[in-house]
């Protein structure tokens, strides 16, 4: 190895501002690869990206090498369009269980690779869990003939895909370099690219109950996403949605998926849809589907009202291992011990319900992982939450509580007095769709 591509002398370029060779970026991913780069040296180079940033240059060749230190699979053999969509996580957002087998029915294919949940927010792997004998980690074959048989199918990494960043976001996660815009755009890009995706839609939310607190952020990486994505030759298109308070009425993993079963019976909350419907028109605009967003809505539409999408879900649960009865016996996913409504204790209107504080009461009741190897409780969690601006009255119920033990319950419910607040002004609801990016 040239003196020059010495890991030190990489991480000392970095720390004092300068600009990365793509030589030098491409060792950086291959140390992460193959192990040749200490843990240290790593987590050193890392804290040297946060805090000095990359240009838009640095930010695509980075992408792409950790892309590259992979498997990309290989879908020619799939007729149909191909499209995905990314969301960076929110609370109560299971838009990908519905909106996924929406989409397949209007004819494009949906490879998707999904995550588990991060810190206080869900993740669709763990949600499709909870329905019995769901499985996720199929195998890079059984994944490619399933998309063919069917146009959909909803797994997890596999051990080949973009292993860079496995290795590197596990690093990210415990030296404080998660929040940094180069750095998340090459890890969800490499891993939504390598999926055999044609177009991609982002999801990318902002506010308490997000990743990225702030608008201006949001929107940073957005406009990132979209740039390195399109250039790499994947055109890309992202919706900044605000993420305040929960996203529908359930937060809770087998609560969301009884959530996304209604929304495919055509009975979502109307902020679930909105957003469902937002996506889903930019994956059909995208892969040319529609030549409108009214005609890609008409179509979205049509599939839940005649029942396509949910025969897809179906047929998706079936051909991994999953009850499929589940999407007509919503009874048949995991139920609490413990079901039980937190009431008002004033008449008016609800002024706020703070996601991040509704998500820590949920993972309190088990339904996500404080760490890596903790299990989740597919049960628990909130139905029937209120929203921002709906009357209520004394004794209402403003959410039910599902609960496997009753200690934990008695702690969550001091936990809702917080966060969910009325009060006698009538409040405007909260405006989810704020900007299409690309
Ligand atoms: N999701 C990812 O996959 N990677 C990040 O860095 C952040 C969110």
């Amino acid at each position: 190895m040239s003196a020059a591509l010495f890991p030190q002398h990489i991480i000392a370029r970095k720390r004092d501002g300068e600009i990365l060779t793509r030589e030098e970026i491409v060792a950086f991913v291959r140390g992460a690869t193959d192990g040749s780069w200490a843990d240290y040296q790593l987590s050193a180079m890392l804290m040297a990206i946060f805090l000095r940033g990359m240009t838009p240059e640095e930010t695509a060749i980075y992408t792409e090498a950790m892309l590259r230190s992979g498997f990309v699979a290989d879908l020619s053999n799939v007729k149909q369009p191909k499209a995905d969509k990314h969301s960076t996580g929110g609370v109560g957002d299971k838009v990908s269980l519905h909106l996924a087998p929406m989409v397949a029915a209007c004819g494009v294919a949906v490879p998707m690779i999904s995550g588990r949940g991060l810190g206080h927010t869900g993740g669709t792997l763990d949600k499709l869990e909870s329905i019995p004998g769901f499985r996720v980690n199929l195998s890079s074959s059984q994944y490619r003939e399933q998309v063919a048989k069917i146009g959909l199918c909803l797994i997890g990494q596999t051990a080949e895909l973009a292993p860079a960043d496995k290795k590197l976001y596990a690093l990210r996660d415990v030296t404080g370099t998660v929040e940094c815009v180069p750095l998340i755009c090459a890890s969800i890009l490499s891993k939504k690219m390598a999926e055999g995706t044609e177009v991609l839609v982002g999801d990318v939310k902002f506010g308490r109950g997000a990743f990225m607190k702030d608008k201006a952020h949001a929107r940073e990486l957005a406009r990132t996403l979209v740039t390195v994505a399109t250039a790499m030759g994947t055109p890309m298109r992202a919706v900044l949605t605000a993420m305040e308070e929960p996203l529908g009425r359930t937060v809770g993993n087998a609560l969301e998926v009884a959530e996304s079963i209604a929304c495919l019976r055509g009975e979502g909350p109307a902020d679930t849809m909105a957003v469902t419907y937002a996506l889903g028109e930019q994956m059909l605009l995208l892969t040319k589907t529609a030549r409108s967003a009214t005609e890609a809505r008409a179509l979205l539409e049509a599939v839940v009202a005649d029942g396509g999408a949910m025969r897809k879900f179906g047929e998706m649960i079936a051909a991994q291992g999953g009850d499929a009865r589940v999407v007509s016996e919503p009874g048949r996913l995991p139920q609490a011990r413990r079901q039980v409504p937190f009431a008002a204790t004033r008449t008016g209107f609800v002024q706020d319900v703070d996601a991040l504080q509704v998500a820590l009461a949920a993972l309190r009741l088990g339904a996500g992982r404080a760490k890596a190897d903790d299990r989740i409780d597919h049960a628990v969690g909130f139905s029937g939450l209120v929203k921002v601006g709906e009357p209520v009255e004394t004794g209402a119920p403003l959410c039910v509580v599902h609960a496997s033990d009753d200690k934990a319950l008695a702690e969550v419910k001091e936990m809702l007095a917080e966060a969910i607040k009325v009060g006698a002004k009538p409040v405007k609801p909260v405006t989810l769709i704020d900007e299409i990016i690309g």
